[in-house]
């Protein structure tokens, strides 16, 4: 059994908030992102877990907005602590790589890393649902570190065959296939509009996002000049553009190759 305790942190980046899981098989409970550190929120997860017995904490990724939580609920509830690496407010008492796994009753959850989001992103596939975490999220595109890594882990969980999708914020999405191609054809889309604006004139980054991101709110502007500097990064590694970095991210100088 799936459940989702939303954690009260809504805002641009986060949505409504974010999701965490528990997952049960039996009396067993394995908790899934637990989230940032409020009160509050790990007493709705303790909650949860009721009079079930919780058997460890597994996280997606280290971002404040997922992670913090876990230590802390780790020493109330007794169990270990599961990710991929050390990371801010974030120990994990086992290392998780690509193909392990995390036993709870008679099932268990297999570790998919998903390096892109952040590097030591890892989707936890469990029958044919796969969490995502913040590699693919309903309701909003998702902020990238690595383009290239990104676009290779989308192709990876695509051909994983899951059904179902249950991401680190927004509704569950019932089609996994078709959500995972429309982020596929979504980044290669604003791929080519980046070439595109460039082909056409766009001489900076700051111009790019101009007009690639138009009617942006002024709250993302920073996030959009960072993610054309994150394409830009890729598009330099396959031979389409170079740049120049500016003093400022938004005046680095961008011309095709
Ligand atoms: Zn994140």
């Amino acid at each position: 059994m799936i459940e989702r305790v939303l954690a009260p942190n809504p805002s641009l980046y986060t949505g409504p908030g974010t999701n965490s899981y528990l997952l049960s098989s039996g009396t067993d409970v394995l908790i899934l992102d637990p989230g940032p550190v409020i009160e509050t929120h790990a007493a709705a997860i303790v909650q949860a877990v009721g009079d079930r017995r919780p058997v460890g904490i597994v996280v997606t990724h280290t971002h404040p907005d997922h992670a913090p939580l876990a230590n802390p609920l780790a020493l109330t509830l007794d169990v270990p602590v599961f990710g991929f690496g050390p990371g801010p407010d974030f120990l994990p008492d086992v290392s998780l790589v690509d193909g392990s796994t995390v036993s709870f009753g008679a099932d268990e959850l297999l570790a998919v890393h998903t390096p892109g989001h952040t590097s030591d992103h890892l989707c936890f596939r469990h029958a044919d649902t796969l969490f995502t975490g913040d590699h693919i999220m309903e309701g909003s595109t998702v902020i990238i570190e690595d383009a290239t890594a990104y676009l290779d882990s989308l192709y990876l969980v695509r051909d994983l065959g899951v059904t179902r999708l249950e991401p680190g914020h927004g509704a569950g999405i019932d089609d996994a296939g078709a959500a995972i191609t429309e982020y596929i054809d979504h980044r290669l889309e604003r791929e080519r509009q980046i070439v595109v604006a460039v082909t056409e004139g766009a001489g900076t980054i700051g111009t790019i996002v101009d007009v690639v991101y138009v009617g942006i709110p002024a709250g993302l502007r920073h996030a959009a000049v960072h993610q054309v500097g994150v394409q830009l990064t890729k598009l330099s590694r396959d031979g389409a553009v170079s740049f120049t970095l500016g003093a400022a991210e938004e005046e680095t100088e961008v011309r095709l190759r």
